[in-house]
């Protein structure tokens, strides 16, 4: 039939009639070759990005310099400021080996906040924080101050755990006065005006609670990673192979924490395969000419992909014909959980799947262009599965890892349930592992980095510092 792999789900539909989706075959199909010249130079920008040149990956180091024993306890609040959510957490570590309790809240991020001023978000925070502590009567230590762990899931450039300049926004925020200012200060601001005795102990990434939370349940777990609006990853690195690092007067011995930051790869687009599509999501998001590997893979992103992909199809007179795509046209009006339930759907008829276009988006498509979305789908989807396996091939082969579970928070990756599948398809493909072996390198669902594990990193903080004033 002439396409490189004969999809079922077009059966029915006369060849003629879909030829032109050899087009985005060659678009979106990546070839295992490919994808370990990908995985190679990847390798080669983790490097760079520790070195003191630097290059386009941050390599954060985060000051975490181990791993929990299991054994730390201690109360603290915990606060993670991510994509979509803001997640509020109050968590009882207890000298039980691995026992904690937690009480939590979460609260929706308005939209508005995410392109306002600095000051409006830190005040919205610190007013929901109020709430929580308000609700479950949380009153200051005998110290005078209540602790708190900041997860923050966006680059910062720190120079403790307790600070941390933001390099730049990144999954289409667009906060005035922030970029290049320490966060921690800010939203100890904000506290100060709301009078809550609130004291931040530790800023964290959510990678970084991910790998702390996954390896305190799983100590076999050496990649945090988060698959989500955005897309990144953190791993433990022996400071003497950090160049930039030289002056710092570490132990011999020591190791810490890198935020990679990878969604920052290939930014100058040496090698990841950019489509017209990938070029102009780039072009109409907020920070142009960043984040570009994050781009292509991340759950923000490829619902707008699919959209632009099924609005160009509609004006070539190849789908949706004489049908009103008006809501298609508007901006990201297509998320990550269409795809995913669109793929979902097994009937013959697709039902579900022309429901879930009645509602999104009040369109009824025939039984023939829900197929050819289908299939477009699984290429946009598989597509991202396999270059986000890039990113942790990258990181195993850095560290010479041949077997490890590598811990994977973010809804992208918890409700798309085709995703986990691809992705560990990819890292066969790329690591070449008998193909009859169960996963050397698996991928396992993490939760709770932002409540356990950002209280955890606190825990480490602490216990450190007595270490070193006894
Ligand atoms: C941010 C990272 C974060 C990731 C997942 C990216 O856009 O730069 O800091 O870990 O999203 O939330
Ligand atoms: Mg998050």
């Amino acid at each position: 039939s002439g396409f490189r792999y004969r999809p079922e789900i077009l059966q029915g539909i006369p060849d003629h009639e879909t030829t032109y989706l050899k087009q985005y075959e060659h678009w979106f199909i990546l070839e295992p070759e490919q994808l370990k010249r990908i995985t190679d130079h990847f390798v080669r920008e983790l490097e760079q990005g520790l070195s003191k040149e630097g290059g386009n990956i941050p390599m954060n180091p985060t000051w975490v310099m181990g791993f929990p024993s299991g054994y730390e306890t201690g109360r603290i609040l915990t606060l993670d400021m991510g994509g979509t959510n803001l997640r509020v957490c109050r968590v009882y570590l207890s000298s039980r080996k691995r026992h904690f309790e937690q009480i939590q809240r979460t609260f929706k991020l308005p939209e508005e906040m995410k392109t306002g001023t600095g000051e409006q978000l830190w005040d919205f925070i610190a007013g929901r924080l109020e709430l929580f502590l308000e609700e479950h009567n949380i009153t200051s230590e005998h110290d005078g101050t209540i602790p708190l762990s900041f997860t923050f899931s966006f680059p910062v450039k720190q120079k403790s755990i307790r600070s941390g300049i933001l390099q730049r926004w990144t999954k289409n925020f667009n906060v005035s006065g922030v970029e290049g200012h320490d966060v921690v200060p800010q939203l100890e601001a904000a506290f100060l005006r709301q009078k809550l005795p609130v004291r931040i102990v530790a800023l964290l990434n959510d990678t970084t609670g991910t790998l702390i939370a996954s390896h305190y349940i799983d100590p076999k777990v050496k990649v945090g990673s988060i698959f989500s609006t955005g897309c990144n990853a953190a791993y433990m690195e022996e400071c003497k192979l950090i160049p930039k690092l030289e002056n710092a007067a570490l132990p011999d011995k020591a190791s810490v924490i890198i935020n990679t930051e990878y969604g920052a790869f290939d930014n100058d687009r040496k090698v990841l395969p950019l489509n017209p599509f990938d070029w102009q999501i780039d072009g109409e998001s907020a920070r142009p000419g960043t984040q570009i590997y994050e781009k292509m893979v991340s759950g923000l992103y490829i619902g707008e992909m699919l959209r632009l992909i099924l609005v160009t199809l509609h004006e070539q007179g190849k789908l949706f014909k004489g049908l009103d795509i008006t809501r298609l046209r508007h901006e990201n009006s297509l998320e990550a959980s269409f795809l995913s339930v669109a793929e979902l759907d097994v009937s013959e008829d697709l039902g579900d799947m022309r429901e879930e276009f009645t509602e999104s988006l009040s369109l009824s498509p025939d039984l023939n262009d829900l197929k050819v979305c289908r299939y477009l789908i699984g290429l946009v989807a598989t597509r991202a599965a396999r270059l986000y396996a890039c990113g942790i091939a990258a990181i195993c082969k850095k560290k010479n890892m041949k077997r490890c579970h590598i811990g994977v928070d973010g809804s992208a990756f918890n409700k798309y349930s085709a995703f986990k599948g691809r992705a560990a398809q990819g890292l066969r493909d790329i690591l070449d592992w008998p193909p009859d072996e169960l996963d050397w390198i698996a991928l396992n669902p993490s939760e709770d980095g932002s409540g356990v594990g950002a209280a955890l990193a606190a825990a480490l903080i602490i216990e450190g510092d007595h270490k070193a004033n006894p």
